[in-house]
């Protein structure tokens, strides 16, 4: 993503913080408390400027939803989308998912949406990837047993990485397509880059990975 810098951001983030949510470490174990409801927390990480966590909100109003985004300059955009949109079931957190067991409590986290992620396609860069092991041990601890990860993505080599990648963790895969928008699974949210992407021709790929339960 093309960033322009924007040193207005950070007033912009803290002038909202019914959206972006200020020392989101102080609810750790009570983002229910934050939503003031019991309904299922599911987060979008990478979540861009915030097309898709503000739809699924809109439809899914008995879930809440956290996007995470560590551009600042970024999470400007998902701001305005959310509050335009009115919806009290989304917010934004602005820091690094490297660090979300910090964030929230083991099982706190119904379901992960990883949609377009960076594929970082240079093997030194492997570790950065939202896929690799480490990121798979963190998303593991925060969710519910038997959690799901659902991941889109137009490209293939980090697909091919990633279905491998939960494969040797011992997740289970289900619901594949190697072409969603062919394909015959209702109701999918298209994020930003997904527009973008099949505008462009290009084939989107999605699979749900599931943690075994021990
Ligand atoms: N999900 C959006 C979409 O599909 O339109 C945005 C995709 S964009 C290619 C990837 C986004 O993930 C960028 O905004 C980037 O800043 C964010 N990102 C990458 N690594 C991250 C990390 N470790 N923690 C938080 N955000 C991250």
């Amino acid at each position: 993503m093309r960033l322009r810098n924007k040193p207005w951001a950070q007033y912009k983030m803290d002038d909202n913080p019914q959206i972006v949510v200020p020392d989101p470490e102080n609810w750790k174990g009570k983002w229910n408390e934050l939503f003031n409801n019991d309904h299922p927390i599911c987060i979008e990480v990478g979540t861009g400027k915030g097309q898709f966590i503000t739809e699924m909100a809109k439809r899914h109003e008995s879930a809440n939803f956290i996007g995470i985004e560590r551009q600042k300059s970024i999470v400007v955009s998902a701001i305005d989308k959310i509050k335009e949109s009115g919806q009290k079931n989304a917010r934004m957190m602005n820091v690094n998912a490297m660090d979300l067991i910090h964030y929230f409590d083991a099982g706190e986290v119904h379901r992960i949406y990883l949609n377009f992620s960076d594929p970082w396609p240079k093997n030194r860069h492997e570790k950065r990837r939202l896929t690799y092991e480490s990121f798979l041990k963190a998303y593991e601890k925060v969710l519910i047993p038997g959690g799901e990860i659902h991941l889109k993505t137009d490209n293939q080599e980090l697909f091919e990485y990633s279905l491998h990648s939960f494969s040797k963790y011992g997740m289970i895969l289900n619901n594949m397509s190697l072409d969603l928008h062919q394909s015959e699974f209702e109701g999918n949210v298209m994020t930003e880059y997904e527009e973008k992407f099949s505008a462009m021709g290009n084939r989107i790929y999605r699979c749900e990975a599931v943690y075994r339960t021990k």
